[in-house]
């Protein structure tokens, strides 16, 4: 089996491929010479996840499945959420994002917050959605330099580690996109 991962996140791309099975050959947009912005543009994750497989799949016909993710904090209403690519603003710049962020919870105490990966997945022309969720909090300071995006100041309940600070395989067994690849290869075998 053969499937396009729609995105051109070298980091989710790693963490992905290490959980897919050797049997299904993961192809990224590069394999597929796709070099374009795939559009975002719906107010939801869901949405988004489902914009971005809809799109390589129409345009490119290969069988496919995209992530969206979004960062949702207690305190702040759950912003960033859909939008949290472009907290900051249009350069869509992870430290950007994380100063918004932490100026954001100063003088906060409530640092609940939660990741929620959407994917969705594209195969004999029908869509099935699966949704990983990783609760956690958000550090007063970044700390580690492993991961991306906002992993510096994520730090998942039950441990006293960010993401950043953690391997690839202990964030991928806890955390939201793990949690949803997992069902995808679970339904995948299925
Ligand atoms: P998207 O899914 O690529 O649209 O990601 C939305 C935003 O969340 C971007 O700023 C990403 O850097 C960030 N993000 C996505 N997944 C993760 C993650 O696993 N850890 C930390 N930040 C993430």
């Amino acid at each position: 089996m053969t499937l396009v991962f729609a995105t051109n996140n070298p980091n989710k791309i790693k963490e992905v491929q290490a959980l897919i099975p050797k049997h299904i050959t993961l192809l990224s947009l590069k394999d597929i010479d796709c070099f374009e912005d795939i559009p975002e543009t719906q107010l939801t994750i869901e949405g988004n996840a489902i914009e971005k497989a809809t799109y390589i799949k129409n345009k490119y016909g290969y069988d496919c499945f995209a992530d969206d993710t979004g960062l949702e904090v207690e305190a702040l209403n759950g912003e960033p959420g859909v939008s949290s690519a472009r907290y900051a603003g249009e350069q869509r710049n992870s430290n950007d994002n994380i100063n918004k962020l932490l100026n954001g919870l100063e003088n906060k105490s409530n640092r609940n917050a939660l990741f929620k990966t959407i994917i969705a997945l594209i195969i004999n022309n029908k869509t099935h959605i699966f949704t990983g969720v990783c609760e956690g909090g958000i550090t007063e300071t970044k700390f580690g330099n492993k991961g991306f995006g906002y992993d510096p100041v994520f730090k998942p309940n039950g441990y006293q580690k960010t993401f950043a600070e953690m391997d690839l395989n202990l964030k991928n067994s806890i955390g939201h996109r793990g949690k949803a690849v997992t069902l995808l290869v679970n339904f995948l075998n299925s």
